[in-house]
């Protein structure tokens, strides 16, 4: 079993990378107190404990990645998330996006579609810290119609273009923080649906993400 400690010198380099990820432009200071608060060495293999806090993605297995702290920081900025909202996130990865967005108390539900990232993040302990995350396997195109409409939707792998039922899941006022585009390269778009069938496309920086795939992984 293992055992999760955050010593001095841990929460020294996380206070050094949240200052990093501020002179990046993050100004959002209750983003910035959330990746503060969140040991993210606990996220990683404990082979990464000792670079944990360098501001770059790690795997966590099956291929994918935990995101970079600063990419983190920034699609919550741009989610401008308030308590009780109800957001739904693609790609629940490592779950450290989802204890960010469960630092800043909103009630989240989040989707990954491969079954072993799933069942591992179910034992992590440090999630129980976060009782308004709720966590599903299957594939994030579907969203989650059952507990639609939602306040914010993050997706945190490339989407090759906007999924239309993902829009349909949003409610009038809400928004959609996502990175659009092919391979390499995506450009993060925050979509506002501002009526029944009416979206405004705000186009922000280009990033690097991991794609999102169809179907679920068992
Ligand atoms: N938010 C994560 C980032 C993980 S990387 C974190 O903080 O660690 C993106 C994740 O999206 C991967 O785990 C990948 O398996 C998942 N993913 C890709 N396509 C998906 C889909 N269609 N539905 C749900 N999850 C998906």
């Amino acid at each position: 079993m293992r055992r999760y400690e955050d010593n001095y010198k841990q929460k020294g380099l996380r206070k050094q990378l949240v200052d990093s990820i501020r002179q990046k432009g993050i100004t959002d200071e209750n983003v910035l107190a959330a990746i503060n608060n969140i040991p993210r060495h606990y996220f990683l293999d404990t082979a990464f404990e000792g670079i944990a806090y360098e501001d770059r993605a790690f795997p966590i297995g099956e291929g994918q990645t935990i995101s970079q702290p600063y990419t983190v920081a920034y699609q919550t900025q741009l989610l401008d998330v308030k308590p009780f909202e109800k957001v739904l996130e693609i790609g629940t990865g490592s779950a450290y996006q989802a204890c960010v967005l469960g630092e800043l108390k909103v009630n989240l539900y989040t989707i990954e579609r491969q079954k072993k990232l799933f069942d591992l993040v179910k034992t992590f302990p440090y999630k129980s810290k976060y009782p308004t995350i709720k966590f599903f396997y299957g594939d994030g195109y579907e969203g989650l119609p059952t507990y639609a409409p939602f306040d914010k939707i993050l997706v945190t792998a490339a989407a090759p273009a906007i999924p239309e039922k993902l829009l349909k899941q949003l409610k009038t006022g809400g928004k959609m923080v996502i990175p659009v585009g092919a391979q390499d390269v995506q450009r993060m778009l925050r979509i506002t649906k501002t009526g029944a069938d009416e979206y405004q496309e705000d186009v922000f920086d280009d990033f690097s993400f991991v794609p999102m795939l169809t179907g679920k992984k068992g």
